[in-house]
């Protein structure tokens, strides 16, 4: 057989050669079919071939695809900062600032917050503090504050050392407190590393609103995040919201953190931006971040050649009007729900499944040896990779997620399809899941 010279997340594994997509469905060269159960990785999120965004790209490309920054702006990138700042929906504007991945969306919010404080002349307000059980992105900068042990623990020597806080991991909560008695340690967890630090030192606090990758859909409690937002506030440091996996309509509402009706100053955006038909992502900040820096540089102090570029625009913008006219946002909410409910009662059913939680159409489903102690398997059994290879041997696809109170030593995965997900489409996400944990579970518990 030829050797193949693109290099994959494992170069032992074979990878199905794709053909094409319809909807929810991909389809192989060799004609299977799989159930787009992650939607890439929470990425597509208004299924696949949609003839509305393969006509905006043809229109786009037909008038210009790229021009410089620097050189020019744009009408469709000019409409998407206006439309992006619509749904953001506060009481000041909020600018954005286009890249083309969530880690460099997250690495902008880092720059643009030291850069707020640079230029109110506060230059030793540079740190950025995080979560344990985080990921914010590959690029150095992003990995620095991601908690995700397997993608860091190569790097260490290049990655800064940044503070971490406690996740609000209810399922393992890391204080052994149960939600509301707790007083939500986790949160009062970040002022006193602040006070330690010292917040002349800091210049924002990253938070995804629900973690996705590196905690299988970790959901605060309620009033968590306006605990956050107040110590944020008490302390001078900006709160940055990473929603590159849950923004606009993933968990049901148009951004994660509105679940907990708070306004972030800076806010990360990617992966379902542009629902995977072109790379774009897009850092947002508050005109109260913006303004010491338009009095001073005038600009944010990054860019990369295809920032802002017409063609990803153009494609984002459909997107986002497509979610609006078909409603996605309500349906994620709605159907979310439905298969939430029908995914516990797998978890009541079988022994290997230890929980399942999820906001909207974002699920966690985590894996333990043992249902009582939350015991999780040894990692040398692999239970997440033979999950997602005996889901997608039956046409499903899943996404694999770090789990357990060491950032990474659990096993989980989670499902997320595409928002125009229909009820019986769930119903046989649901079947071919319940069969895909019927086999593992024969497998390891027999
Ligand atoms: N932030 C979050 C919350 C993510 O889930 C991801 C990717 O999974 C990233 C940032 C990085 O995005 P990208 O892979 O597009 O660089």
């Amino acid at each position: 057989m030829k050797r193949s010279l693109l290099i994959k997340p494992n170069m032992d594994d074979h990878y199905p050669t794709v053909s094409h997509g319809q909807g929810i469905y991909i389809f192989d060269n060799k004609g299977k079919k799989y159930l787009d159960g992650s939607s890439g990785a929470v990425v597509a999120s208004i299924g696949h071939a949609v003839p509305e965004i393969m006509n905006s790209m043809t229109e786009q490309a037909q008038h210009i695809s790229f021009v410089y920054r620097s050189q020019f702006t744009s009408a469709p990138a000019e409409k998407l900062a206006d439309k992006l700042n619509k749904l953001v929906h506060a009481n000041q504007d909020y600018y954005s600032f286009f890249v083309n991945s969530g880690s460099e969306a997250t690495e902008t919010a880092m720059k643009t917050a030291i850069q707020h404080w640079q230029e109110k002349g506060f230059s030793t307000k540079n740190k950025i503090l995080s979560r344990w059980s985080s990921y914010h992105g590959i690029t150095l900068g992003a990995l620095s504050l991601s908690g995700h042990v397997e993608r860091r623990k190569r790097f260490i020597p290049l990655l800064e050392q940044y503070p971490s806080v406690s996740a609000p991991y209810c399922y393992r909560c890391p204080f052994q407190q149960t939600y509301p008695s707790c007083q939500l340690m986790c949160a009062n967890e970040l002022d006193t590393v602040i006070r330690r630090i010292g917040s002349e030192h800091i210049a924002a606090f990253m938070a995804e609103p629900i973690v996705g990758a590196a905690g299988a859909v970790i959901i605060p409690p309620t009033s968590y995040y306006e605990k956050i937002k107040e110590i944020c506030d008490h302390h001078h440091i900006l709160f940055i919201t990473d929603e590159v996996m849950t923004g606009l309509g993933r968990t049901g509402k148009m951004f994660g953190i509105d679940h907990w009706g708070v306004k972030p100053d800076i806010i990360a955006l990617g992966k379902g931006m542009s629902a995977g038909y072109t790379p774009i992502a897009a850092t947002l900040a508050s005109e109260s971040v913006m303004e010491p820096i338009l009095q001073g540089s005038k600009s944010i102090m990054s860019g990369h050649t295809y920032s802002a570029n017409p063609q990803s625009a153009a494609v984002a913008l459909e997107v986002l009007n497509y979610i609006e006219k078909h409603q996605l946002v309500k349906k994620s909410a709605k159907h979310g729900e439905y298969l939430l409910q029908k995914l516990k009662q797998i978890q009541f059913k079988y022994q290997m499944v230890g929980d399942v939680r999820g906001k909207g159409l974002m699920i966690g489903v985590e894996f333990v040896a043992d249902k009582t102690t939350k015991v999780p398997f040894t990692k040398n059994v692999g239970v997440t990779k033979l999950v997602i290879d005996t889901a997608m041997e039956k046409g499903l696809l899943v996404y694999p997620a770090a789990a357990g109170s060491n950032g990474g030593d659990g096993d989980a995965v989670m499902i997320a399809p595409p928002l125009v997900i229909t009820r019986d489409e769930i119903d046989h996400l649901v079947t071919l899941f319940e069969e895909t944990i019927q086999d593992v579970q024969g497998q390891l518990i027999p």
